[in-house]
């Protein structure tokens, strides 16, 4: 990420809510952003997987520099390599659980879709619920169903807003043990939002931001020293 800005224009007026940031993260790491509401957390994620476009400055996964993609190019690119998981789940309402796992298979052309999605069903356990409708499923359970389908593409890098932000603690544990996971046994790199230090103290880096700004990187342990 380099010299990476962003304004937003609404009703007339503009707002700069990431103001020249630059780190880079290392292929197969654990980082996690934090900092206050607002801070421009969830719009530096967006960035960073190729949902949104930067105003100024440049993404780039490996050699892959987002901001001179087109929008269908990036697209490609999301498919290919990356996976996310909102804050608000962000299931497709008229699908089933298991279908919502299988959308992103069924984009990259995979074989066997309908049997690797009741595998991924199966590893975040909910196997018996793949019939349900999201609005039939609690809200732990619709994270771990978007946890599902952001595994099935196998991503290299998997971007995580606040995963564990609306879920009691047992699930919380359940959802942060597939994460560190499939850091672990798949060597995807893991970038999550948190307002938990607890969590963010788990990864191997910590870059925290203040009003659009980076007012501090470094690892995770001593991050957390400093905030205490
Ligand atoms: P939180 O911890 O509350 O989720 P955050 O750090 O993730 O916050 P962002 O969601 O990135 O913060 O928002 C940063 C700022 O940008 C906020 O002040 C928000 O009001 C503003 N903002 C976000 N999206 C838009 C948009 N589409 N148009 C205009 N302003 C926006």
């Amino acid at each position: 990420v380099s010299n990476l800005s962003k304004t937003y224009q609404s009703a007339g007026r503009s707002l700069t809510v990431l103001d020249d940031i630059n780190f880079d993260i290392e292929e197969g790491s654990t980082a996690a952003i934090v900092g206050p509401s607002g801070s421009g957390k969830t719009t530096l994620l967006g960035l960073c997987a190729g949902l949104d476009r930067a105003s100024a400055g440049e993404v780039a996964l490996n050699s892959i520099v987002l901001n001179t993609l087109s929008e269908d190019q990036r697209a490609t690119v999301r498919n290919r390599y990356v996976g996310f998981i909102f804050q608000n789940f962000q299931l497709l309402p008229t699908l089933t659980a298991l279908e919502n796992v299988m959308v992103p298979l069924e984009l990259h052309g995979e074989k066997n879709v309908k049997q690797r999605s009741l595998e991924l069903l199966d590893k975040v356990g909910l196997a018996d619920r793949g019939h349900h409708y999201p609005t039939q499923l609690s809200g732990g359970e619709q994270q771990r169903i978007s946890l599902a389908r952001a595994f099935s593409n196998s991503p290299r890098i998997l971007f995580a807003d606040e995963p564990t932000g609306n879920l009691d603690a047992e699930t919380g544990a359940k959802v942060e043990k597939l994460l560190f996971e499939l850091n672990r046994d798949a060597g995807t790199t893991l970038v999550l939002v948190t307002h938990d230090l607890e969590l963010a103290a788990k990864t191997q880096r910590v870059i925290r931001l203040k009003g659009g700004k980076i007012i501090s990187d470094e690892a995770a342990s001593k991050s957390i020293h400093t905030q205490l």
